[in-house]
């Protein structure tokens, strides 16, 4: 009897078609958690300015006028300015409530 050394190519299409459908299984999964992953950021991020409003509200007696204020100061954000992960822009102070960050118009899209 003769014997096989390596592998067939009928073996190795097989091998790649079982990949090909794992990757296919895989990634919508695993954008959908890189998706969630940066929504929980984002949310930190507006807990975190919503905190360093409260704290230059209780140092200075008032809010302050606008984000810019307090984003490049270290004593707030020691990493500077914070960004969301997903537009990549600074957070703004909202119009209507004061201490809040203002979400009009800060869409995630969905995944
Ligand atoms: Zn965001």
């Amino acid at each position: 009897m003769r014997t096989r050394k390596g592998v067939t190519l009928i073996e190795l299409l097989v091998a790649v078609v079982i990949l090909a459908m794992f990757c296919v299984i895989m990634i919508p999964g695993i954008s959908r958690i890189a998706h969630r992953a940066k929504v929980a950021g984002c949310e930190s991020n507006i807990q975190k300015i919503e905190d360093a409003m409260e704290k230059f509200k209780q140092e200075n007696g008032s809010y302050p006028e606008n984000l810019k204020i307090i984003a490049w100061d270290t004593t707030y954000f020691p990493a500077g300015p914070i960004v969301c992960p997903f537009t990549q822009k600074e957070y703004v102070k909202s119009p209507a409530e004061e201490g809040k960050v203002d979400l009009t118009e800060h869409d995630h899209g969905s995944t």
